[in-house]
C-alpha cells in the first residue's frame, strides 16, 4: 500500500513537470551567412580567414544563446544580423559596398514564420541598422516594404537615430568600386552595351551579403537578409535581399530561407519561396528543395548564390553553387559548424 502511495506520487510528479520537460526538449536551431562568392582559401590570409571564422561564430553563438534562453526566432535572427552589419567585414550595414556615385544604399527583410508577417526597407542611406528599421516596418506599420527617402521619414517617426552616410565607408570597398567602375566603363566601350557590362562583373563586386534563420522554443521559425547589394549599382538598383519570396521567407509549415547572390536571378526565380514551396508540396527535404533550386534551376541559367534553410524541425540545409559561403550553423543536436569553402 505504501510502495503504491509513492510510485502515485512520483507518477504524479512526473505528470506534472511534463510539459516544461517538453518545453525544454523543443529543439531550437540557428543559422546564419555572410554572402556566396568567390571565396579561395588561396586568396586570404591566415589572419583574414580566422577573422571572418570568428565573426560568424560570434554572430550564430549570440542569437543561439537568444533560442537557449526562451527568446523568440525574430530576436534570434535580428541579434545575429545587427553582429554582421556592425562588422566591416561583410557587406550589409558598416562595410557595404559602394553605389556607382560613391554611396551606400541598403536593403534589409524579414519575416515571421507563424503568421507570415514580413517587413522590408530599400535603398535607405542613413539607418545604422536596416534589419531593426524592416522588423518595424513589419511590426509598426501597415506595410511590407518602404524604400528611399520614404524609408527614413519612417525611421524618425519612430525615433530611430540617423547616422552619416560614411559611417558604412571602408577602404576595400573603396577600391573595389574604383575597379568595378573601370571595368564597366571598359566593357561598355568594347560592347557599347552598359546593362551586358554590369552584369559581366564578377561576383566578387557584391559578396558579403548576411543573413539568418532560425527555430525557436516554440516552434515558430523566422528569417532576414540584409545587405549593400551590388557594388556600382546605379539608378535605385533594388536586389533580392528585401523582397519577400525572392531573398527572405518564412512559414512554419514550410521553412524558413535567406539568400545571397546575383538579386537579379533571386528575384525571377522567386528563389525563398519556390524552395519553402518544394518542401511544401512536394514533400522534399530542406537539402533537396534547396539543392534543386539552387544547382539544378539557377545554375544551368547562370545564376550564381546559394541558401540557408531551415523546417520546422531544425534541419538545416546551407548549399550554394559558387566557390564558397560564409556560413554558420548550431542546434539543439549539432554542434557549431563555421565553414567559409566548398566541402568544408
Ligand atoms: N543578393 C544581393 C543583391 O543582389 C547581393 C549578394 O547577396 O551578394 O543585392
Amino acid at each position: 500500500m505504501k510502495l503504491f502511495r509513492s510510485l502515485n506520487i512520483v507518477l504524479m510528479a512526473a505528470l506534472l513537470s511534463a510539459p516544461s520537460v517538453l518545453a525544454d526538449e523543443r529543439p531550437v536551431a540557428m543559422a546564419i551567412h555572410g554572402g556566396a562568392g568567390t571565396i579561395e582559401k588561396s586568396k586570404m590570409t591566415a589572419d583574414q580567414e580566422r577573422a571572418y571564422r570568428e565573426k560568424l561564430a560570434e554572430a550564430v553563438n549570440a542569437g543561439y544563446r537568444v533560442l537557449e534562453e526562451g527568446g523568440d526566432s525574430l530576436d534570434a535572427v535580428t541579434t545575429a544580423i545587427r553582429i554582421l552589419e556592425d562588422s566591416p567585414l561583410f557587406n550589409a550595414g558598416i562595410g557595404a559596398v559602394y553605389t556607382y556615385e560613391g554611396r551606400h544604399e541598403l536593403d534589409a527583410s524579414i519575416m515571421e514564420g507563424a503568421t507570415r508577417r514580413a517587413g522590408a526597407v530599400a535603398g535607405v542611406t542613413t539607418v545604422r541598422n536596416p534589419i531593426d528599421l524592416a522588423r518595424m516596418v513589419m511590426e509598426d506599420s501597415p506595410h511590407v516594404m518602404l524604400a528611399g527617402p520614404g524609408a527614413e521619414q519612417f525611421a524618425d517617426s519612430r525615433g530611430v537615430k540617423r547616422v552619416e552616410n560614411s559611417l558604412f565607408d571602408t577602404e576595400r570597398r573603396r577600391q573595389q568600386l574604383e575597379k568595378a567602375k573601370k571595368k564597366i566603363e571598359d566593357e561598355t566601350r568594347q560592347k557599347g552595351n552598359e546593362q551586358a557590362a554590369v552584369n559581366a562583373l564578377p561576383v566578387a563586386f557584391r559578396m558579403g551579403t548576411v543573413g539568418a534563420v532560425a527555430l525557436d522554443k516554440s516552434g515558430n521559425l523566422a528569417a532576414g537578409t540584409s545587405t549593400g547589394g551590388m557594388t556600382a549599382k546605379r539608378y535605385g538598383r533594388i536586389g533580392d535581399s528585401p523582397v519577400i519570396g525572392a531573398g527572405t521567407f518564412a512559414d512554419n509549415d514550410s521553412c524558413a530561407v535567406s539568400a545571397t547572390g546575383h538579386g537579379e536571378y533571386f528575384i525571377r526565380f522567386n528563389v525563398a519561396a519556390d524552395i519553402c514551396a518544394r518542401v511544401q508540396y512536394q514533400g522534399k527535404s530542406v537539402a533537396e528543395a534547396a539543392d534543386a533550386v539552387i544547382n539544378q534551376v539557377l545554375l544551368p541559367v547562370g545564376g550564381t548564390g546559394g541558401v540557408i534553410v531551415m523546417d520546422a524541425a531544425g534541419n538545416i540545409a546551407l548549399t550554394f553553387n559558387t566557390p564558397g559561403m560564409y556560413r554558420a550553423s548550431r542546434s539543439s543536436d549539432k554542434p557549431l559548424y563555421v565553414g567559409i569553402f566548398d566541402k568544408e
